[in-house]
């Protein structure tokens, strides 16, 4: 059980995510789990993704604890996403005000085993400028259509490199 600030805090952890070369690992609830299942690009659907927070305080670790839902006023199309600017600074000063911050976003492609794409790439570099104070290394999660563990991968930006984070479970196995 976690106990931070004083009050409870306790989150399933579905698995971590680690990148052994930089010492850095991030815990994955299973809430989180749940949002980026939920919106899996099957069939015709257009990309969707929302944005993700951690809780810097949790004593457990560095806790991916909440995943933002899609919102109708994004742009999308079937291979690329514009997430509503307005939207996602409201998600942030509400988040914000709970504790969280803002650690990258998470979006769908329509593919079985998600690759990063070079747009992705782009847009991540906007984005890691933008956010450069509080945010130097985002993350970017790519959920893909299989629900094997490679159906949902995630990369770490830092001093204009990507690097693929490594799924394990939590508490070593
Ligand atoms: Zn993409």
């Amino acid at each position: 059980m976690a106990e931070s600030n004083g009050k409870s805090r306790v989150i399933d952890i579905a698995w971590s995510w680690k990148w052994p070369d930089l010492g850095c690992e991030i815990l994955v609830s299973a809430s989180v789990v749940e949002v980026l299942n939920r919106y899996r690009q099957v069939g015709p659907n257009p990309e969707r993704g929302g944005q993700l927070f951690v809780d810097p305080l949790n004593p457990v670790g560095l806790v991916l604890a909440d995943a933002s839902t899609p919102n109708p006023a994004d742009q999308v199309g079937r291979s690329w996403i514009d997430m509503d600017s307005s939207r996602c600074r409201r998600e942030v000063v509400h988040a914000n005000s709970k504790g969280m911050r803002l650690v990258g976003y998470w979006h769908t492609h329509p593919q079985i085993i998600p690759h990063i794409s070079r747009t992705d790439i782009e847009s991540f570099r906007r984005f890691s400028t933008a956010y450069n104070h509080e945010l130097p290394h985002p993350i970017a999660v790519i959920v893909g259509t299989s629900r094997k563990a490679n159906g949902i991968r995630v990369w770490s930006f830092r001093d204009g490199r990507y690097i693929e984070g490594v799924r394990s479970g939590y508490g070593g196995n």
